[in-house]
């Protein structure tokens, strides 16, 4: 009996073999969206510091080769089974949050983002630095027509993690709101903040991105190289929120001085490094810290949607 074999066009994909290795543009199959899933046709992705984690083998239980990337813009090319609110043609993204399991204690609680098996695009299976990537229907948001792709991807981890840790961060319009970091998180925290109507402090090292953090909302810019930041801040009354986005441990442990009375400095910036803080520094003043990851596909569609609101610089 004959037999057909359906031709699979291959695709490109841009993988990491092992732990420290390079990037390496390999030709693949295109691959088929299984229960539960739908195929994406990747049209943009932004590059996020967390795929350090996949580059280098630094988040636990990598499986290689391995495509990363997890701030995904692209449409539905095609549907698996079961998949009835999706359809192709729709405009979709993928962001850190890749997928929940459903079954565990905080997914029943319905604290998805705290899934003990949360999956993670880029790492827990390929992501988006390819043509065609598969993504289970839990880890999809919806892209309104306004935005375009390009400015959509990196709303979708960068975006939603810098929105989320501030809209629950207990600061309230007008309270001074200090970002460390304008790097991919810190710029788009500037943006949210000073939309959130906070009195917005950008910290950076050194002058050259005073001009961009004033242009983004800040109304004050502290160059940690000329000035001690926690002091600035003190002199301002204390921060009541410090959103730290640059991984660096060192530079956040030298902020805790800088919050005001139930100040919270709230970490978002991936690092292995010990903080250092003496309670004494918490204690007095009832001040906190605070990590915060990323948010559900749900938090991701309300960051594009008041991204589309707000004059959004990507
Ligand atoms: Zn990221
Ligand atoms: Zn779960």
């Amino acid at each position: 009996m004959a037999t057909t074999r359906i031709a699979v066009a291959p695709m490109r994909a841009a993988q990491i073999s092992k732990p420290g290795g390079d990037f390496e543009i390999v030709e693949r199959e295109v691959p088929n969206p299984g229960a539960g899933q739908v195929r994406i046709k990747v049209q943009a992705c932004g590059i996020c510091h967390s795929d350090v984690l996949t580059k280098e083998g630094k988040w636990p239980g990598i499986q290689y080769p391995r495509v990363p990337g997890h701030e995904v813009a692209g449409i539905v090319d095609e549907v698996g089974s079961g998949v009835s609110a999706w359809k192709k043609g729709q405009r979709v993204g993928v962001g850190w949050h890749g997928g929940q399991d459903n079954t565990c204690r905080e997914c029943r609680r319905g604290d998805f983002r705290n899934c003990e098996n949360l999956q993670i695009a880029g790492i827990s299976y390929d992501g988006g630095y390819q043509q065609y990537m598969v993504a289970p229907v839990e880890a999809l948001v919806p892209i309104p027509d306004s935005l375009s792709d390009v400015d959509a991807a990196p709303l979708l981890c960068a975006g939603i993690t810098t929105y989320n840790a501030l809209r629950h961060s207990g600061a309230f319009p007008g309270d001074l709101v200090a970002i460390q970091g304008i790097g991919g998180l810190g710029h788009l925290g500037v943006q949210f903040a000073n939309e959130f109507g906070y009195k917005v402090a950008a910290i950076g090292r050194g002058p050259e991105n005073a001009v961009l953090a004033k242009k983004l909302g800040a109304s004050v810019y502290i160059d940690t190289n000329e000035t001690n930041a926690a002091e600035a801040l003190q002199k301002m009354g204390g921060a009541k929120v410090i959103l730290a986005t640059a991984p660096n441990s060192k530079a956040m442990s030298e902020l805790i001085n800088g919050l005001g009375p139930n100040g919270k400095l709230i970490v978002i910036g991936v690092s292995f490094d010990p903080i250092e803080v003496a309670p004494v520094q918490l204690i007095s003043g009832s001040k906190s810290i605070q990590g915060w990851a990323a948010g559900t596909p749900a938090d991701s569609e309300d960051t594009l949607r008041f991204a589309k609101s707000a004059a959004y610089v990507p």
